[in-house]
């Protein structure tokens, strides 16, 4: 359906935990999170009902989400069960790849078609400064996992932190020379965990450009603007959410995992969806994408709107 400003709104990013196994430096705190109540997280039978009013409302398009997916108990039944939801064209998944070495094959089967695997480093040390708690051998073992089940498309999100992993820009777009993959750079956003950081941390995406000057313009897949090596296999995209933000083609909403629907990443409104069913649901969800606000102001306002950390959120 479209939303008061013309846009139509096809997808749904759906967080199903805001538990995670790593503490990312601008993600989590570093003790953790408190487990939210069970009874205060969406069931599996209501993840059904919720992607199925949505599908109603005109979403097309999946993606799990977290905190981190795969630590959801049954995420193999919540995979299957709404792949098999009619109307359902793409379920995908972002992920930090840890688990995978379990579950790739199984995700496959339960219908997810694409993995966004988060991967801000590839330097095992560095990596386990920013992870906090984690080891980049498992995250290798991970992507080779997602490789070979038969994972194509693959795309690597890395998030763009001046003074942290800025000098690795080459070795990222180095990994697109000979793999049809592809290197997503995200403009770090001034939210939660990293909402008061150093202004020099936060990097516009056009830096990226001038680190690699030879990448060449591929057009753009609506959120990421694309580039390519010459004669790479992969593409380069520039996420740039802070530098120009994409609210005007916006097409998505997101629900957490305690079941609150965001028509917005950085605004503060969040719609509650847990314990509606039927056309209560379906009409709660179809006002709130129509009253999606016009844009965000994190560039003007310097910080998100947003009352969450980008964990209890799901990115
Ligand atoms: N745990 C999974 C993962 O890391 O892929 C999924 C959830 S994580 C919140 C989703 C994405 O949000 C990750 O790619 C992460 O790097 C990104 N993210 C988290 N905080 C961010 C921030 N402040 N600015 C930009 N991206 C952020
Ligand atoms: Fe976990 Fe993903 Fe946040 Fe890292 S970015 S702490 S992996 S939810």
């Amino acid at each position: 359906m479209l939303d008061n400003y013309g846009r139509q709104i096809t997808y749904l990013r759906l967080s199903v935990t805001d538990l995670c196994n790593l503490r990312c430096l601008y993600c989590m705190p570093a003790h953790g999170i408190e487990k939210l109540p069970h009874s205060a997280i969406l069931t599996l039978e209501e993840i059904e009902e919720i992607v199925g009013a949505a599908v109603r409302c005109g979403i097309r398009k999946i993606r799990l989400t977290g905190g981190e997916p795969l630590v959801r108990r049954g995420i193999i039944d919540i995979c299957r069960r709404i792949s098999a939801i009619d109307g359902v064209e793409e379920l995908c998944m972002t992920t930090n790849a840890v688990l995978l070495p379990r579950y790739a094959r199984d995700l496959r089967e339960a219908g997810v078609s694409r993995l966004n695997i988060s991967l801000d480093t590839l330097r095992p040390e560095r990596f386990a400064q920013i992870s906090r708690i984690g080891t980049f051998a498992d995250v290798q073992a991970g992507l080779a996992a997602a490789r070979e089940t038969g994972f194509d498309r693959i795309k690597i999100n890395c998030v763009l932190m001046g003074g942290v992993n800025d000098d690795e820009i080459r070795d990222f777009v180095e990994l697109t020379r000979n793999e049809k993959i592809g290197v997503r750079f995200i403009e770090l956003m001034p939210i939660g965990e990293c909402a008061d950081w150093d202004r020099e941390r936060f990097l516009p995406g056009s830096v990226v450009l001038e680190r690699v000057p030879e990448l060449k313009p591929w057009g753009d897949d609506g959120v990421s603007v694309l580039y390519k090596l010459e004669g790479g296999m992969g593409t380069v995209g520039l996420i740039n959410p802070v530098s120009s933000h994409f609210c005007p083609t916006c097409n998505r909403i997101r629900v957490t995992s305690d079941g609150k629907l965001k028509p917005c990443l950085h605004s503060a409104g969040e719609i509650n969806l847990k314990g509606l069913h039927g056309e209560e649901l379906y009409q709660t969800m179809r006002k709130a994408i129509a009253e999606k606000p016009r844009r965000h102001h994190i560039a003007e306002d310097g910080k998100s709107a947003s009352l969450r950390n980008m964990n209890a959120i799901g990115g």
